[in-house]
């Protein structure tokens, strides 16, 4: 299973070392980005423009083919995680999130918020050995249904706000049966 690891660029080496203990599991690491990592700060130059964006459009295909994103916070920096954390729940792929920070989309449906690391990598081994349909339900066990949105139509709470009706509006849709319902009337749960 592919897992791509994202943590703020200083924190390459541990991420580094996140890719070993992956390997160990059985899962196969995708952030070559950390493999590459070249000072403790990433900088980035107007004049460099070309090669920045071959670099985000080679981030951005090792985290869409991956299965899942793995997230070391840290209590400061990380905003082009940030920004690749936005993408992989508006593209499906489960987030496990650990380490001290906390942002608002640590509470958006696909999101795991997990003690450690160690908490993470027993949960990726998990889905690993399973079959690959399986393995979304095995990462989100336990972090569905906690007020998120109900699908109108199966009950299920897999419902992202991020695709758009017909006529462009913003629009649920529930990523099990595939309806899609205007975001102005949400039915949600009472469990909190
Ligand atoms: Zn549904």
């Amino acid at each position: 299973m592919r897992v791509y690891v994202g943590a703020p660029y200083g924190a390459a080496g541990r991420v580094k070392d996140v890719h070993g203990l992956l390997r160990s599991i059985g899962c196969e690491p995708t952030s070559h980005w950390a493999e590459f990592a070249t000072s403790e700060v990433e900088i980035l130059k107007d004049s460099s423009a070309r090669q920045h964006r071959a670099q985000w459009h080679i981030n951005q295909d090792c985290l869409d083919s991956s299965e899942a994103m793995l997230v070391l916070s840290e209590p400061t920096g990380g905003a082009e995680l940030f920004a690749e954390v936005g993408r992989a729940l508006c593209i499906g792929r489960p987030v496990l999130w650990t380490g001290p920070r906390r942002i608002l989309s640590c509470y958006a449906p696909g999101m795991v918020v997990l003690q450690s690391v160690s908490d993470a990598l027993d949960r990726l081994a998990g889905a690993a050995k399973v079959p690959r349909e399986s393995r979304r339900d095995v990462l989100l066990a336990g972090f569905q249904g906690r007020g998120h949105i109900l699908c109108p139509r199966c009950g299920h709470d897999d419902v992202r706000s991020t695709a758009f009706s017909g006529d462009g509006s913003l629009a649920w849709k529930c990523h099990r049966c595939d309806a899609m319902f205007p975001r102005t009337t949400p039915k949600t749960d009472s469990a909190s």
